[in-house]
C-alpha cells in the first residue's frame, strides 16, 4: 500500500525526492532532536498522482485525516476548536526549490468562531484577529488566486484612516473591521464565502500547492534549471507557532555564513513582533542578530548553538528560518543556503581549513561559472543603472566608455587614454585593430559565434552582440533606441557582456582581484577570495584528465594563456594573420597574373608567417601548437565592392573586381574554405607548412623546443587530408635537408564536417590527431547558420521552449555530441595513437567540458580567458562521475 504521508518523525535529509527539501531537512532536524514544531509531509508522490489523474488519490485524504488526528493529540488541541483552536501552515516543498510555485499559507483554521478561541487562549485579543487577517489574505490570494493588490489596498486604505504607518499600530478593533473586509473582497471577488470549516480549508490549501506545480512562472523555471515537469511537489503541513504575538515573539533569518561575501560568522534579520514573509517583506526595518543578543539573549544563544550545529551535520553553509514564540525558539526550516560566487570559493575554502570537507569536496561546491563570474570586471553592485536595450551576452564582464562607431576612431582615442565601447551593426576582421583597444564591443547583429564574440573572448573583451532593438547608424554615428532616444558618438554608455544587458551612461566599474591574481600578478596580501581560487584550481589540476589548451592566434594571447594555465595551443586560427596591411599580400597572390607574381605574392606572407609562428612557438615553448591552415572564404579578404573605387591602379582594380565576381558566393560558409583553398590556390599550403618549419629550425637553433601540429580544416573525405599530407610531408624533409635539422611535428585535421565524424575511420589513417571544430559541426548538424541564428530566430525557439539552450553554448549531446563519440570511435578504431581534442566554442564551456570527459577526448582547447573555467570544470567531471 502506497504511504503518501509521513510525519517530520518519520523521515530524514535523504529523502529530499519523495518529502521535498523543506520536508526532508524539517525531518532531518526533527531527528537531531532541534525544536521543530511537529508535522507531516504529504509526498511528491501524491502530487503527481493529483496531477496525473486530476484528483486526489485513493487514501490520501484518510491518511491525512490520521496524520492529523495524531498532531491534535500531541499538541492537545483540535484544529480549529472553537474553544482553542490548533492551527497549521501549509508549504510547499519540491525537492529542488522552485520559485513560482505556491507560497504558504499560515493560520489554517481560523474561522468567524475560533477566531475568538485563539483570542482566549492566548488572553490576546489582538493577536488573534491579526493572525486571522493574515489567514485570509493568505487564502485568497495563494488558494483562490485573488490579486494581492485587493488586500493590501485595503490595509493602507484603513492605515491611512487612522493616520498609521505600520501594521502593528492597528488594533484589535481595526483589525476586526480589516477581517469583514478580507471577507467582503474574496466573497466578491472569488463567488465563494471563506470556507468557515477549517478541513475544508486544509484540503483546498493542499489541493492549491499541487496545482501551483503547473503555474506558468514554475514550468518557465524547470526549463530554464533543466528541471523534470513529472517531479511533483510535496506539501508541508505543520503546527503554528506565533511570532506576531506581541514583542517577546518574532521572525528571523539567518545564514550560518555569509552568503554575500563568505566571511565566517552567521549573519541574519530579525523582526519582532512579526510572522512569515513580513521579515523578508521590507514591512519595517529588521535588526541584526547582534540585537537579537540584547532583545532575547537566551532565544539568541539558544540559536547560535543550534546554527553552530547544523552546519557541523549539514557540513556546509545552511540557511534557516526561525521564529520566536514568546520567548520561545523554533525552526521552520533549513536548508544548505545559496550563495554568491565569491562566497562560494571562500567558504570551500575555509570548510577545508576547519577540516569539515577536503579539497575534493570542495571542488564539487564551485562551479566553473561561478569562476567565470569572478574573473571578469563587474559593475559596483551599489551603482543605479538604466538598461535601454539587451543583446546576446557574448563575452563576459563590465565595460563603460564613450562610444564609438568604428575601428579607427577607437584606436585614436584609446591611444589617448580614453575608454571606449566600439559599436557596430557587426564586426569584420577590419575591426580588429578597434576591437583590441575598446573596453567593450557592442553590435546589433549576430550572435555567440559571431565573429565579433569569437574574437572579443579570445581578446577577453566585454561583448554583447546581437542587440537587435538597436538602430545603429555608423555613417550617421548615431545609435537609436527602441523609444527614439538618440545617444550619439562620444556619449558614455556601459555593457554587461554576461547578461546582455546595455545601460545608459556611465556605470562604475570595479576589477577582478581573481584575473589578475591568476594572471600571474600579485594577489593583494591576505586575500582569501585569491588564495581560496589559487588553491583549487591547483588542485583540479592534480585531479583533471583532460588537459587543457588556448585557442590563440598571437604570441601575446599564447603568454597570456600560458599563465592562466595553458598547456599548448589548440588552435592557432592563421587567417587573422593576414589582416590589416598585409591583406594587400592575399590580394596580390589572388590577381596574380603568372606563376612569378604568384611566387612573390608567397614569398612576402612566407616571411610574416614565418616571425608570426616562431613568436608563438617560443611563447609556448615546450608545449604544443596547433597551426590551422588558412580557413575562411577567399572572398573576405578582398576589398567590398564600395572600396574598390579607391583604388588608383585601373589594372590592378579591374583584376581585383574580376576577383570578387568569381569568389562571390551564395552560402560562403560553404563554399571556398578551409581544405578547399588548398586545392585551389596553388602554393598556398605549401608556404604555410614552410613557414611553420622554418620557425621550427629557427627556434631549436636557439635551443628552443618548438613542438608545432599543423592542422587541416574543413575536410570531409580522406582524399582531401591525404593530398594535403603528402604536400606538408614534402616540405618538412626539403626543410629538414636545406637547413640540415628535423623539426618534430604532427600533422592532423578538424573534424567539423558531419561526413568527416561518420567516415572517420578512413581520415584517421592520415591523421596524427583531430581536433573537433563543434561550431561548424553545430551549425553543420543543425542547418543553423552560425553567424545569424542568435539574432534571428533562436531567442524564439529558447521563449517557446523548443530548444532549453542554444546549441552554439553547449554541445547538443544527442546530436552533435553523438558525431563527436562516432567520430572518436571511428577514429580510434583505425588509429589507436591518434590524440583527440575539440577547439569549438564549446570547449570552455562547463556542461560541455562534462560531456568530452565523459567520452574520452584527450584535450580541450578554448579562449585564454576561460582557461581556468575549463580547468576547473575538468576535474569537477572527474569528481562528479557517477
Ligand atoms: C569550429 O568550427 O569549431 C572551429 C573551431 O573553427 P572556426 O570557428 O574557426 O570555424
Ligand atoms: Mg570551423
Amino acid at each position: 500500500m502506497t504511504r503518501y504521508v509521513h510525519d517530520f518523525a518519520d523521515g530524514d535529509m535523504t529523502q529530499r525526492d519523495r518529502l521535498g527539501g523543506k520536508g526532508a531537512n524539517l525531518a532531518e532536524m526533527t531527528k537531531l532532536g532541534l525544536p521543530v514544531p511537529p508535522g507531516f509531509t504529504i509526498t511528491t508522490d501524491a502530487c503527481v498522482a493529483y496531477l496525473d489523474r486530476g484528483h486526489e488519490p485513493d487514501g490520501l485524504a484518510e491518511e491525512v485525516g490520521d496524520h492529523l488526528s495524531s498532531l491534535e493529540a500531541a499538541m492537545g488541541r483540535r484544529l480549529g476548536d472553537p474553544r482553542d483552536p490548533l492551527l497549521v501552515s501549509v508549504r510547499s516543498g519540491a525537492s529542488q526549490s522552485m520559485p513560482g510555485m505556491m507560497e504558504t499559507v499560515l493560520n489554517v483554521g481560523l474561522n468567524d468562531r475560533s477566531v475568538a478561541g485563539l483570542a482566549r487562549a492566548s488572553g490576546d485579543e489582538r493577536f488573534a484577529a491579526d493572525s486571522y487577517r493574515r489567514l485570509l489574505h493568505m487564502f485568497g490570494t495563494t488558494v483562490l488566486g485573488l490579486v494581492d493588490s485587493a488586500f493590501v489596498e485595503a490595509l493602507d486604505g484603513l492605515k491611512h484612516e487612522r493616520g498609521v504607518t505600520e501594521d502593528i499600530q492597528l488594533d484589535a478593533a481595526d483589525l476586526r473591521q480589516l477581517i469583514d473586509t478580507y471577507q467582503r473582497i474574496i466573497s466578491a471577488k472569488s463567488g465563494r464565502d471563506f470556507p468557515q470549516d477549517p478541513r475544508e480549508q486544509l484540503a483546498l490549501s493542499l489541493r492549491a500547492v499541487f496545482d501551483s506545480w503547473n503555474t506558468e512562472r514554475a514550468i518557465l523555471y524547470r526549463r530554464q534549471e533543466g528541471i523534470p515537469d513529472d517531479l511533483g511537489t510535496a506539501v508541508t503541513v505543520q503546527a503554528m507557532v506565533f511570532g506576531n504575538r506581541g514583542p517577546s515573539s518574532g521572525s528571523g533569518v539567518a545564514f550560518t555564513r555569509d552568503p554575500a561575501t563568505g566571511r565566517r560568522g552567521a549573519y541574519g534579520d530579525y523582526l519582532q513582533n512579526a510572522q512569515g514573509e513580513d521579515v523578508v517583506a521590507g514591512i519595517r526595518n529588521t535588526v541584526s542578530l547582534a540585537d537579537l543578543a540584547h532583545i532575547d539573549p537566551a532565544s539568541h544563544d539558544e540559536l547560535m548553538g543550534i546554527m553552530e550545529r547544523l552546519e557541523k551535520h549539514y557540513r556546509d553553509l545552511c540557511d534557516i528560518e526561525f521564529t520566536i514564540d514568546d520567548g520561545k525558539l523554533w525552526m521552520l526550516q533549513t536548508r544548505v543556503g545559496k550563495r554568491t560566487a565569491e562566497a562560494a570559493f571562500r567558504i570551500a575554502d575555509q570548510m577545508v581549513d576547519e577540516g569539515v570537507i577536503d579539497l575534493d569536496e570542495a571542488l564539487r561546491r564551485v562551479t566553473g561559472s561561478q569562476l567565470a563570474q569572478l574573473m571578469f570586471p563587474q559593475f559596483d553592485a551599489s551603482s543605479p543603472r538604466q538598461r535601454i536595450a539587451r543583446g546576446v551576452g557574448a563575452s563576459p564582464g563590465a565595460a563603460s566608455g564613450e562610444v564609438v562607431f568604428d575601428s579607427a576612431t577607437a584606436t585614436k582615442l584609446a591611444a589617448e587614454g580614453r575608454a571606449v565601447i566600439l559599436v557596430r551593426r557587426e564586426t569584420t576582421p577590419d575591426d580588429l585593430p578597434g576591437m583590441s583597444v575598446a573596453r567593450g564591443v557592442l553590435t546589433s547583429r549576430g550572435g555567440k559565434t559571431s565573429h565579433a564574440a569569437v574574437v572579443a573572448r579570445g581578446m577577453g573583451r566585454v561583448c554583447v552582440c546581437g542587440a537587435d532593438e538597436l538602430d545603429i547608424d555608423i555613417t550617421g554615428r548615431r545609435m537609436t533606441l527602441p523609444d527614439g532616444t538618440i545617444v550619439r558618438e562620444h556619449e558614455p554608455l556601459s555593457i554587461d557582456g554576461t547578461t546582455g544587458e546595455v545601460f545608459s551612461g556611465h556605470v562604475p566599474v570595479t576589477d577582478s582581484v581573481v584575473m589578475r591574481a591568476l594572471g600571474g600578478g600579485r594577489a593583494e596580501s591576505g586575500d582569501e577570495l585569491v588564495g581560496a581560487v589559487r588553491r583549487l584550481t591547483a588542485h583540479a589540476d592534480a585531479v583533471r584528465r583532460l588537459s587543457v589548451r588556448a585557442n590563440a592566434d598571437t604570441a601575446e594571447d599564447a603568454t597570456n594563456a600560458r599563465r592562466l594555465g595553458a598547456e599548448g595551443i589548440g588552435l592557432c586560427r592563421t587567417e587573422h594573420m593576414f589582416l590589416g596591411p598585409r591583406r594587400r599580400l592575399i590580394e596580390d597572390l589572388i590577381v596574380a597574373e603568372d606563376a612569378d607574381g604568384q611566387r612573390a605574392a608567397l614569398d612576402a606572407l612566407l616571411s610574416l608567417q614565418r616571425e608570426d609562428f616562431t613568436a608563438i612557438l617560443a611563447a609556448m615553448d615546450g608545449l604544443p601548437v596547433t597551426i590551422r591552415l588558412i580557413d575562411p572564404p577567399l572572398h573576405e579578404f578582398l576589398p567590398e565592392a564600395d572600396d574598390l573605387a579607391e583604388e588608383p591602379d585601373p589594372r590592378r582594380k579591374q583584376r581585383l573586381s574580376a576577383a570578387l565576381d568569381r569568389l562571390r558566393e551564395q552560402n560562403p560558409m560553404l563554399g571556398l574554405r578551409g581544405v578547399r583553398l588548398g586545392f585551389t590556390i596553388p602554393g598556398l599550403v605549401r608556404m604555410q607548412a614552410r613557414a611553420v618549419f622554418e620557425a621550427g629550425v629557427e627556434r631549436l637553433r636557439a635551443g628552443g623546443d618548438p613542438r608545432p601540429e599543423i592542422m587541416v580544416p574543413l575536410v570531409s573525405t580522406a582524399a582531401e587530408l591525404r593530398v594535403i599530407r603528402e604536400e606538408i610531408e614534402t616540405v618538412a624533409e626539403d626543410v629538414a635537408s636545406e637547413h640540415g635539422i628535423a623539426v618534430g611535428y604532427r600533422i592532423g585535421t578538424m573534424i567539423e564536417v558531419p561526413r568527416a565524424a561518420l567516415t572517420a575511420e578512413d581520415i584517421a589513417r592520415f591523421a596524427d590527431f583531430f581536433s573537433f571544430g563543434t561550431n561548424d559541426l553545430t551549425q553543420l548538424t543543425w542547418g543553423f547558420s552560425r553567424d545569424d541564428v542568435e539574432a534571428s530566430f533562436l531567442p524564439t525557439y529558447l521563449d517557446r521552449g523548443i530548444l532549453p539552450i542554444s546549441p552554439f553554448e553547449t554541445i547538443d549531446v544527442e546530436g552533435v555530441g553523438a558525431l563527436v563519440r562516432a567520430g572518436l570511435e571511428r577514429g580510434r578504431s583505425a588509429n589507436a595513437a591518434l590524440h583527440l581534442g575539440v577547439c569549438g566554442e564549446h570547449g570552455g564551456d562547463p556542461a560541455s567540458v562534462r560531456f568530452f570527459d565523459e567520452i574520452g577526448l584527450d584535450y580541450v582547447s578554448c579562449s585564454p580567458y576561460r582557461i581556468p573555467v575549463a580547468r576547473l570544470e575538468a576535474a569537477r567531471a572527474v569528481l562528479m562521475d557517477p
